[in-house]
C-alpha cells in the first residue's frame, strides 16, 4: 500500500545535511509510490525545500519561529507535531543522528508509533520491506518487519544512497504557523569543539589515530592524507585519553558510529569498543607496526610498518593522483 512519508531535513549551519537528501531516498522507498514531504523546523528555512525537493520530496512543509533556531527536543518536538497533525502521515523518516537520536523517540511516543532505528537498508518495498539494522555494536544484522500503524524509521548517515539531484524538479513549500510554547531548555550559547572541516559521521573517508601517534603533532600527517583525500580526521579513545586530540573525534562504543566508504586507521590496536564504531566501514585499510594487532582482523588490506613512514608514503602517492 503507497504511503503519505514525512522526511525531516536537518541543517547545520543553514545547510541542509546529506543525511536529509538519503532520508528522502529511505522515504521512497517507503512510499511505495505514495507521497513524501520534506519538513524543515528553523527560523529561516523556507529557501532550503527547493533542494529537498530536487533530491526527491514531492513538497516541503516548513515551520518557521525564533524559538526554532536552535535546536532543543521541546521546541522541534513542538513543530513537528503540528505538522503532523496538518498532514496525518503514514511514515516518518528521519537520519539517526545525534538530532534524530534525541528527537525520534520524544515524537515517536507521542504518536504512539513503532520506531525502528538506525536502518543501514531496506529490502523491499510496500507493506513487505524489511529494515536491516546492526546490533551488539555491528556484530550481526537483524531484519525488521514493521507489522501496524504509523511506521517510523531512523537512518543511519552514509548507508542508503541519496537520489541524483534533479534541478528540473519542483513543488510547493508552504508552512504551518505554530505558537511555539515557552521552551523548557533554552541554548543560551554553542561553543565550537576543534573540530572543523568535514563532518565525521557523513564523511566518505575517515583517517584515525590512535595512541601510536604519540603526540598532538603526530596527528599532522594524517591530517594532511585526510585533506588530500577530502575526509574527516578521527581518533580512538586511547588517542583522546592521552590528550593528542579532542574526545570529539572518538569513534567506537562511547564514541561515534562512522560507516565511510574507506576508514584508514593508524597507530590504532583494534579493541573491541573501538571496532563497535568502524567495522562497518566499506574499505578498512589498517597500519600497525605490531603483526598481532586485533585491528588487522576486520582489515580489507594490512600494513605491518610504522605509520610515520607510511602515511608519508601515502601522501605522496595520493598526490600523484
Ligand atoms: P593501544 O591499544 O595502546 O594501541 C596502540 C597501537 O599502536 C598498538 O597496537 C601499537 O602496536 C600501535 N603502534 C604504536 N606505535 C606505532 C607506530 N609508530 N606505527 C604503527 N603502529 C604503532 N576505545 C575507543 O577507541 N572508542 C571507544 O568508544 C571506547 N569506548 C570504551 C568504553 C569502555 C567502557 C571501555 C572500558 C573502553 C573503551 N575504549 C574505547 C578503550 C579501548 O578499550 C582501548 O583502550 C582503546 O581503543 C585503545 O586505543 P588505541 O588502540 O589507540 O591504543
Amino acid at each position: 500500500m503507497s504511503k503519505k512519508v514525512l522526511v525531516l531535513g536537518e541543517t547545520r549551519d543553514g545547510v541542509l545535511r546529506n543525511v536529509s537528501f538519503e532520508a528522502i531516498a529511505a522515504a521512497k522507498k517507503v512510499s511505495a509510490g505514495g507521497e513524501v514531504v520534506g519538513v524543515l523546523l528553523g527560523d529561516s528555512v523556507q529557501s532550503l525545500g527547493a533542494e529537498m525537493i530536487q533530491y526527491g520530496a514531492d513538497r516541503v512543509v516548513t515551520v518557521e519561529h525564533e524559538k526554532l533556531k536552535q535546536y532543543t527536543s521541546d521546541g522541534y518536538s513542538q513543530g513537528f507535531m503540528a505538522v503532523c497533525e496538518q498532514e496525518n502521515p503514514e511514515a516518518i523518516v528521519f537520519g539517526h543522528t545525534a538530532l534524530g537520536k534525541d528527537l525520534s523517540p520524544k515524537i515517536a511516543s507521542k504518536l504512539a508509533a513503532g520506531l525502528i532505528s538506525d536502518v543501514t537498508e531496506i529490502e523491499g518495498e510496500d507493506d513487505d520491506a524489511l529494515f536491516i539494522r546492526p546490533i551488539y555494536s555491528g556484530k550481526a544484522f537483524e531484519k525488521v518487519k514493521h507489522k501496524e500503524g504509523l511506521l517510523f524509521i531512523t537512518v543511519r548517515p552514509n548507508n542508503i544512497a541519496a537520489l541524483e539531484k534533479d534541478e528540473s524538479r519542483s513543488g510547493d513549500v508552504t508552512s504551518v504557523d505554530v505558537d511555539v510554547k515557552d521552551l523548557r531548555t533554552i541554548i543560551s550559547e554553542v561553543v565550537r569543539k576543534a573540530t572543523e572541516g568535514v563532518d565525521m559521521s557523513e564523511a566518505k573517508v575517515v583517517v584515525a589515530g590512535g595512541r601510536g601517534v604519540r603526540s598532538a603533532d603526530g596527528f599532522k600527517p594524517l591530517q594532511e592524507l585526510a585533506d588530500l583525500l577530502g575526509g574527516a580526521i578521527g581518533a580512538s579513545r586511547g588517542a583522546c585519553d592521552a590528550d593528542y586530540c579532542d574526545y570529539s573525534l572518538q569513534i567506537g562504543q562511547t564514541g561515534k558510529v562512522i560507516t565511510p566508504d574507506l576508514y584508514i586507521g593508524a597507530g590504532i590496536s583494534g579493541a573491541i569498543q573501538h571496532m563497535a564504531g568502524m567495522s562497518n566501514s566499506k574499505v578498512i585499510v589498517a597500519i600497525n607496526k605490531d603483526p598481532e594487532a586485533e585491528i588487522f582482523k576486520v582489515a580489507d588490506y594490512g600494513i605491518v610498518g610504522d605509520l610515520f613512514e607510511v602515511i608519508p608514503m601515502m601522501i605522496e602517492e595520493v598526490k600523484k593522483l
